[in-house]
């Protein structure tokens, strides 16, 4: 199983791209989040959406979804591929097309569309699973942001590899450890939410308080979706960083196997 970070950056990064994973496992390829910039990430590996086979959605930030009509309209005008399927949530499937893509996807010529004309829609339970080229991907809820009458989730996942390697996305989450302890423990590599800005956002885990985190659980951290400061002086965060007893920042391109 091959792991790439198309983008390690945070939302609004003008030097990275967005946090979006590529998995490649025996010529299949699966998406893990579509970014609003996640043409240009796929065109810089010599990709485009005819490559990419499925797609898992973890939340319905724009970071995370934007790149969807992207991938919508272009596979639906290729005559010559299937649909992608498209792995999420049950509770996203509904907002993702009624507040998100409908405005864009709805019409083409002569035609009015749903999400199920783009997609073959693979809509998972909660403590819900799926198998992909022989891989499991388990979800873990983390909770990104409260808003003072709800809180809304995002689904990382745990990927069983077939080496038997664990890794767990968190996928973007406030800094709760004694909510995500359970999956921090059970990992061999956890790929983590971390904000380096200054200006603290809430929503995410921030680098000064997984910092204060146990060393055998920093030690499997990679850290990713941070804010353009790292860029500029990476070596500098990179030597931080592991003297704070983190695996590390992964940078945008990097390849892991697994
Ligand atoms: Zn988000
Ligand atoms: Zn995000």
């Amino acid at each position: 199983m091959k792991i790439q970070f198309l983008g390690t950056g945070s939302a609004f990064s003008m030097k990275n791209y967005h946090p979006n994973l590529l998995i490649e496992e025996e010529g299949k390829r699966l998406l893990i989040d579509a970014g609003g910039d996640v043409r240009f990430a796929l065109r810089d590996i010599g990709l485009s959406s005819n490559d990419v086979d499925s797609v898992y959605i973890t939340h319905l930030h724009s970071d995370h979804i934007g790149g969807m009509e992207y991938i919508a309209f272009t596979t639906y005008f290729n005559p010559n591929r299937e649909k992608p399927t498209l792995y999420c949530h049950k509770i996203l499937v509904e907002d993702l097309w009624s507040h998100s893509l409908k405005g864009g996807l709805q019409s083409v010529q002569g035609k009015v569309l749903n999400i199920y004309d783009y997609f073959n829609v693979n809509a998972l339970n909660h403590n819900g699973f799926f198998q992909w080229q022989g891989i499991e991907f388990h979800l873990r809820s983390s909770i990104h942001v409260y808003n003072g009458f709800s809180t809304i989730p995002t689904f990382g996942l745990i990927m069983h590899s077939k080496t038997g390697k664990k890794i767990f996305l968190t996928s973007d989450t406030q800094f709760t450890p004694d909510h995500l302890k359970e999956s921090y423990n059970f990992a061999d590599i956890i790929i983590e939410d971390c904000e380096t800005s200054p200006f603290r956002s809430e929503v995410h885990a921030h680098y000064d308080d997984l910092r204060t985190l146990p060393a055998e659980i920093k030690s499997k951290m990679l850290l990713w979706h941070y804010q353009d400061n790292v860029v500029d002086n990476f070596d500098e965060w990179q030597a931080k960083a592991q003297a704070d007893g983190f695996k590390g920042f992964i940078k945008k391109g990097e390849i892991f196997e697994a």
